[in-house]
């Protein structure tokens, strides 16, 4: 087992070991936020032929050159096509057609002018400009034409995708499975948020992070309790999450006497591939795969901010690969610090930072506290400041890259264009 890798070093390790999920057949009206798994090629034509772009009349161009508002010019109008309607037959020169919008032109027909052009006559229209061929048409197929591949494989579902796929009649699509995540809790300490609390005791918090942190991934968590500090307890809770893809545990996997969950593991048939992260918060990480089902097993470290960041950098990627995403990291920007960090070489920091937009760019202002176990420090913040792990400390006025966790960051109060 390897101890003490980089934050880079641990992120590959995990990716290369995770396996992207299998497929899964749901409705299309459910695809939102999903991976498609197929191609989705076009069926259907659309628009399926053409059609108008306006109220008005469906006319020839040539039976109104040199047409205008001072010379206007008359057409018998022969019939009428609204919306959802057919032509009744082919326009003949010298005639026009009134026509509504999203109906199809008549065969004959070169363009549509729109009825604020016209007298909007109902036997009979006066025409007052010259039109140009397909003004006011809307090309068939314009959108897209039988064999058209719309959507390629490993697109990530929006409103606009389940819009297209309802327009080529699918209902239902192939699409990555969601992993489902088991989550373990650990520590004698603790007590669930309805218990009242001693004073030696904590109220634990990590499995209510975790599980939100899941479902903001897409993937499906379910919560094992919380496991008392012995080898026993945290092995039955542990075996009640075997049937999940990823098992996360939080707290226990430091070095301490009552620091089980390492042991447990190897007696699951998990060896650990890693343990120990150079970075801050966050240091005792351990990961390991469960041989006998492929399981990824994470022991995160307990402290809350801590469980909090090493899910974002190390579970989040790993839950987005098994998912489909190719895209698996969180954003990062250029920010300019207004406070100075300080730090010994050695580790990778992710520091609290909150940020504001300025006309210079964005500001990062490390959040007050930094200690790990302060969870509200999260609230007040948006991003992380990485502070490299050679780095021993970043002047004020420095330009630092930073991750967003908080994507509400981009949301305006203002319009902003
Ligand atoms: P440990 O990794 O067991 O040494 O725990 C580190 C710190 O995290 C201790 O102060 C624990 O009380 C705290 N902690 C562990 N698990 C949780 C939890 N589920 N919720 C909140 N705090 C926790
Ligand atoms: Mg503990």
């Amino acid at each position: 087992m390897r101890e003490g890798l980089t934050v880079e070093e641990a992120q590959n390790l995990i990716l290369e070991a995770t396996p992207i999920l299998g497929a899964e057949t749901i409705s299309a009206s459910d695809s939102a936020g999903r991976i498609l798994v197929e191609d989705i090629v076009s069926t259907r034509r659309h628009p399926p032929a053409d059609c108008s772009a306006m109220d008005g009349y469906a006319i020839r161009r040539e039976d109104l050159l040199g047409t205008s508002a001072l010379q206007p010019r008359q057409l018998p109008v022969v019939y009428e096509v609204p919306a959802g309607g057919q032509a009744l037959r082919p326009l003949e020169s010298g005639e026009a057609v009134r026509i509504f919008t999203g109906a199809p032109l008549p065969p004959g027909a070169d363009a549509v002018v729109k009825q604020e052009d016209t007298d909007m006559g109902v036997g009979r229209v006066e025409i007052r400009v010259e039109p140009e061929v397909r003004d006011h048409v809307r090309d068939g197929g314009e959108d897209f034409e039988i064999g058209d591949r719309l959507i390629e494989a490993g697109a990530v579902l929006g409103p606009a995708h389940l819009g297209v796929l309802a327009s080529v009649g699918r209902t239902i699509v192939s699409v990555h499975q969601r992993p489902r995540v088991a989550i373990l809790s650990g520590g004698d300490e603790l007590v669930e948020p309805d218990r009242p609390a001693d004073p030696g005791q904590i109220v634990s918090s990590n499995s209510y992070t975790l599980a939100a942190q899941c479902r903001e991934t897409g993937a499906i968590p379910s919560y094992l309790g919380i496991a008392g500090d012995t080898p026993e307890a945290i092995e039955a809770r542990m075996r009640a999450g075997l049937g999940a893809d990823v098992l996360v545990s939080s707290a226990g996997v430091s070095v301490g006497d009552h620091d089980h969950v390492r042991d447990v593991l190897e007696k699951l048939g998990c060896p650990l591939r890693f343990w120990g992260v150079l970075m801050k918060p966050g240091y005792p990480l351990a990961f390991g795969i469960i041989e006998s089902t492929g399981q990824l097993v994470f022991g995160l470290p307990g402290n809350p901010v801590s469980t909090a960041v090493t899910f974002e950098q190390f579970v989040r990627p790993a839950l987005r690969k098994m998912m489909g995403h190719r895209a698996v990291h969180r954003p990062v920007v250029q920010a300019t610090l207004r406070d100075g960090i300080q730090k010994r070489a050695g580790r990778l920091h992710f520091v609290r930072v909150g940020l504001e937009r300025t006309r210079e760019g964005i500001l990062a202002t490390p959040i007050g506290n930094q200690s790990s176990g302060v969870l509200t420090s999260l609230i007040r913040g948006q991003g992380l400041a990485v502070i490299p792990l050679e780095s021993e400390s970043v002047e004020a006025g420095a330009t630092v890259d930073v991750q967003i966790l908080d994507l509400g960051f981009f949301d305006r109060t203002e319009r902003g264009f």
